[in-house]
């Protein structure tokens, strides 16, 4: 999953009234069906302040909003939050994001991964504070327990069992081609060494370091994309040893 935002003004008198909601995710979809002269909403759904989802284009069909080759691999939630009016997202818009997620899991054939548009794509989206919650792993507000991740360790939880906390993610990925290189490479490296993978702790991510990502991504059942993103990093540290 991709997470969005409207990235112009959303009026933060959608918060006490759904109604408000409701016009928001109408005129969007105008714009993309009559401005764009797309088939409908760009996005696959769409999370309000209120815990609802809208249905977008829904299941098993392609968004328009990840960018060019970008649709075909992940589905696309827009938070009803932008860039100003309201700009931090309530915790209503973070759970309808993740009951969506969920949703795509169960029926949609989604794997676990959970982006921003700006991982892979030049832009802003979804803005600071969406993107800084998806870096932090999308956790649950509040530490309902979500459910939302095998590895969720939810600091609000009390889930209390000791296991070990993945540094905070660079907040770039990982990837090859090209060679990304610097310590937060290291870092991962040394970290996937420890764990009893079979890598040259050089700084340098190169095709051996996305081979080595690529197997651990599908023992640990995420996507095996080769890319060290949030989800990638956290489990080198917090996923069991199998
Ligand atoms: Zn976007
Ligand atoms: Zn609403």
């Amino acid at each position: 999953m991709k997470v969005h935002y409207t990235g112009g003004l959303v009026n933060p008198g959608i918060v006490d009234d759904h109604n408000g909601c409701v016009s928001l995710v109408q005129s969007i979809q105008r714009g993309h069906q009559d401005g764009n002269g797309w088939l409908d909403i760009g996005y696959s759904f769409v999370a309000c302040p209120h815990r609802k989802v809208f249905e977008g284009r829904g299941l098993h069909h392609l968004p328009a909003a990840n960018g060019p080759g970008l649709n075909s691999g992940h589905y696309a939630v827009l938070g009803l939050v932008g860039n100003a009016g309201l700009v931090e997202p309530p915790d209503g818009v973070l759970h309808a994001i993740l009951d969506a997620v969920e949703y795509v899991r169960e029926r949609g054939d989604a794997g676990l991964e959970i982006k921003g548009h700006r991982d892979g794509y030049a832009t802003d989206c979804p803005g600071e504070p969406l993107y800084a919650w998806v870096r932090a792993g999308a956790p649950r507000p509040g530490g309902d327990g979500g459910g939302d991740d095998p590895g969720d360790d939810d600091p609000g939880n009390g889930e209390g069992g000791g296991g070990p906390e993945a540094p905070p993610f660079p907040g770039r990925l990982l990837r090859y081609p090209p060679v990304t290189r610097g310590e937060d490479v290291r870092t991962w490296q040394r970290q996937m060494k420890a764990r009893g993978w079979d890598l040259d702790v050089d700084g340098a991510y190169g095709a051996q370091s996305r081979d080595v990502c690529r197997r651990f991504q599908r023992q640990q059942g995420v996507a095996d994309d080769g890319v060290v993103g949030p989800v990638t990093w956290r489990l080198a540290w917090e996923a069991p040893l199998s």
